[in-house]
């Protein structure tokens, strides 16, 4: 996988992400699911339209990628995602078995209302998994994914502000 088709795939995360708009207020999200340079699976975050705390766009595609795998797990796939999986998705991702995760927008590129918590971040998650074959990296496409969200001086509605 070259720094070319990273940005591409990315490219099709944002291009998922913003298929209802580009709006923060929206929690555009999106997530690519690429297997053997393929992409299998691409979904945006889904919780409000489908009232489910869960559908956010990384587990939305860990779902519909586990038809192409006889047993569900998404061995040797990658996950392209628009910002840094927050920590329900970097796990999910580990019980997958996806070999790489690569994001866009990182946790400092973005308010911290988009994470749960305050220290354990979604790198730590990965460097303590007994899985050692799993790697992530983040800043692909960095401010082109940032732009969709709310930054770390924005001072989004008290509504929108899930975990804080
Ligand atoms: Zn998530």
């Amino acid at each position: 996988m070259t720094e070319i088709d990273d940005e591409n795939f990315m490219r099709a995360a944002l291009k998922i992400a913003t298929e209802k708009g580009s709006d923060p207020s929206l929690s555009p999200i999106g997530c690519v699911i690429v297997l053997d340079g393929q992409i299998i699976a691409a979904e945006r975050n889904q919780v409000s339209e489908n009232r489910d705390v869960t559908a956010h766009a990384e587990i939305m595609a860990m779902r519909s990628a586990g038809k192409h795998f006889t047993d569900g797990e998404l061995r040797d796939a990658v996950l392209y995602t628009t910002l840094q999986p927050c920590g329900m998705c970097t796990m999910a991702s580990i019980w997958s078995k996806v070999r790489r995760i690569v994001y866009g927008a990182g946790r400092d590129d973005v308010h911290r209302m988009y994470f749960e918590a305050r220290h354990v971040n979604t790198l730590d998650f990965i460097a303590d998994a007994y899985r050692d074959d799993l790697s992530i990296e983040g800043g692909v496409l960095r401010e082109e994914c940032a732009a969709l969200y709310y930054g770390p001086g924005d001072h989004p509605p008290e509504s929108e502000q899930g975990n804080i």
